[in-house]
């Protein structure tokens, strides 16, 4: 458990509730209601124990007031508040912490994830995989811009990564207890969930479906956003830009030395006067470019060993309201 972090809730114990469905949410006025009913009619139909956790990540619209209601009408509904607006990873981070289930569903606000989909997730489970993962068939409503550069991006993690991730698999997933309890064990502050997801290992198994638009209201990730998120994951995965580094400095120095042998025998040979202005300044400014490049990846890398070093907690709960009950009672058991 993360250090200052609330212990678990007392209600519903790991063998009380069946299955845990964490909610990220920001900002999410507009789809919340359908939601959470949409959500409600698969989970009714499961037949099985379930509570709803709800982690709003410092949402400044209508969502605060939106869950606690929710929450006090629905005896399976857990309800956290973030401090402030700590990011997607961090409130999925706390849903872990907080989720109390056998197995436990992580799933988008916005109906991108479509709930229908638990009954073939809980199937997998129970056929034995720790981790489902949901792959992404189609990406309806998503720009040919954001459709290429994911793609780019699941195309170069993969090439870099330490542990494969998953093309095209979000962070719509289904972990088993023992999943869950890992993910709650790793210590780092950076959280790039995709890749912890995949760190933990475990039998794994993936199902497709078509990824639907989102069903009101906007998306939170700005394109610089998820910048950002690529080079979390790159950085906290990977050492290969690190690696690149040292190439592009045994390469620009190997060709320097190839560059003063020919001078230097072509002022042997022909006695040629050494003029080059133009190539003096390409070189000067090619070189002092290719070092700060090298200095910026450094950067990044020290940057992120900053952040570890401070040990601050992934996130803060400003409100917390555990579920009433482990709901059975709303499913009908
Ligand atoms: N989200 C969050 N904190 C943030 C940004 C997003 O909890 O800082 C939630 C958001 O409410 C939604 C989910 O993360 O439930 C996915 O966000 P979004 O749909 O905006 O991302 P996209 O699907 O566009 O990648
Ligand atoms: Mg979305």
């Amino acid at each position: 458990m993360a250090p200052g972090q609330p212990a678990r809730p007392a209600s519903g114990s790991a063998s009380e509730v069946a299955l845990s469905v964490v909610v990220p949410v920001f900002n999410e006025e507009a789809v919340l209601v359908e939601f959470q009913r949409r959500l409600n009619a698969v989970l009714v139909g499961l037949g099985v124990r379930y509570e709803v956790v709800y982690v709003d990540d410092g949402s400044t619209d209508q969502t605060a007031h939106l869950l606690q209601r929710l929450q006090r009408s629905h005896p399976g509904i857990s309800y956290a508040r973030l401090t402030r607006n700590f990011g997607k990873e961090a409130a999925m981070s706390a849903g872990l912490q907080l989720a109390s289930g056998e197995a436990v569903v992580v799933i988008d606000a916005d109906l991108q994830d479509p709930p229908e989909l638990l009954p073939a997730m809980l199937a997998a489970w129970r056929g034995g995989a720790d981790v489902v993962n949901m792959r992404r068939r189609e990406r309806l409503g998503e720009s040919w811009w954001k459709r290429a550069t994911a793609s780019a991006f699941y195309h170069f993690i993969e090439r870099v990564s330490d542990v494969p991730i998953a093309r095209h698999v979000g962070d719509f997933r289904l972990f088993s207890r023992r999943a869950v309890d890992a993910l709650n064990q790793l210590p780092e502050r950076g959280r790039f969930m995709k890749g912890l997801f995949a760190w933990i290992g475990y039998p794994q198994a993936t199902i497709d479906y078509e990824r639907s638009a989102r069903a009101a209201g906007e998306t939170k990730w700005p394109f610089l956003k998820l910048v950002g998120l690529a080079f979390d994951g790159i950085t906290a995965f990977s050492a290969a830009p690190l690696k690149v580094a040292t190439l592009f400095g045994v390469a620009s120095a190997g060709s320097a030395f190839a560059y003063a042998m020919f001078f230097f025998f072509k002022a042997l040979i022909l006695g040629d006067a050494v003029q080059g202005f133009p190539t003096l300044i390409v070189t000067m400014l090619f070189l002092g470019g290719l070092q700060l490049l090298c200095m910026g990846m450094l950067g990044e890398y020290v940057a992120r060993i900053f952040t570890e070093t401070k040990g601050r907690p992934v996130y803060l709960i400003d409100v917390y309201e555990p579920a009433t009950v482990p709901s059975n009672a709303s499913a009908g058991q």
